[in-house]
């Protein structure tokens, strides 16, 4: 009788949840507008806000390589390709932290960071311009600010949600930033990578390297055992390489030969 009585309690208290989200999803329809609804509702300083903190969080661990030249080279050209995105005004930051691994990350508001295990692996600018232009478009498109959000709807649900209609920007960004720590460990959709797969070689293309180096670049990582330490993070947030090169090969297809502009790479700075 016991059990019968809290199965009905549990019941209850499901039930309840159940009409409570229902309720708050309403109210949630009234207050913020359809356009608004599916993004964060964030404006650009608040993105920059959050991405300036991930990104300290992250250079906290594995700092810059200590080379002004270097930094200044990788911005220059970040900032060249980010130019021809539909987000030039960001205030862009690149940069090479000091790690074996071959990885690159961004964070929202314009952050990108590459590592020195990748750079070594370049063999020209026109490569840099692919991997960047890749990250890029995850800004561009705010794939983390839209996982930040799926995460703080999971964990936090309603509460968050209520902050957020209160309008506690600091809050908001706080607990942001706190589901943001581990964001450079966290895979994005699929989809998102396979976007900025294409993206980044369209944005390479428009800033006059052609569009080839981020395939290049996959394929060398895909030449990396798998077992290999220094490729398991980036295994354990992308799709593999080969199945990002088909699907670059899929869209872009001899189409993409026309925009091809050998040797356009020009030299990389040397690693010290
Ligand atoms: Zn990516």
């Amino acid at each position: 009788m016991r059990l019968f009585k809290s199965l009905i309690a549990l019941c209850v208290i499901l039930s309840i949840s159940v009409a409570d989200a229902a309720d708050w999803r309403d109210k949630l329809r009234e207050k913020i507008p359809e356009s608004k609804r599916l993004l964060l509702v964030l404006n650009d300083d608040d993105e920059i806000q959050v991405g300036r903190q991930v990104t300290a969080n992250l250079l906290g661990v594995a700092p810059l390589v200590k080379d002004d030249g270097l930094q200044r080279y990788v911005n220059t050209v970040g900032r060249w390709v980010a130019t021809g995105s539909e987000r030039p005004d960001l205030p862009w930051h690149f940069g090479v932290i000091d790690s074996a691994d071959v990885n690159a990350f961004s964070a929202p508001g314009g952050y990108v960071l590459i590592t020195r295990g990748l750079y070594a692996s370049l063999s020209d600018e026109g490569e840099l311009a692919g991997v960047l232009g890749h990250e890029i478009t995850h800004v561009v498109e705010r794939h983390q600010v839209e996982l930040m959000r799926k995460a703080m709807l999971l964990e936090e649900g309603r509460k968050a949600i209520e902050k957020r209609l209160s309008g506690d920007k600091d809050e908001l960004v706080k607990r942001l930033v706190g589901n943001g720590a581990e964001l450079f460990a966290r895979r994005l959709d699929q989809d998102a990578e396979f976007e900025a797969d294409r993206q980044g070689a369209v944005l390479a293309a428009r800033a006059g390297y052609g569009p080839y180096g981020l395939p290049a670049v996959l394929q060398k990582i895909a030449s990396v055992a798998k077992t290999d330490d220094r490729v398991q993070l980036l295994y354990k947030t992308h799709p593999a390489p080969e199945e990002r090169l088909r699907m670059l090969d899929a869209v872009m297809g001899p189409e993409f030969y026309k925009y091809d502009r050998p040797n356009a790479g020009g030299k990389l700075y040397p690693l010290r």
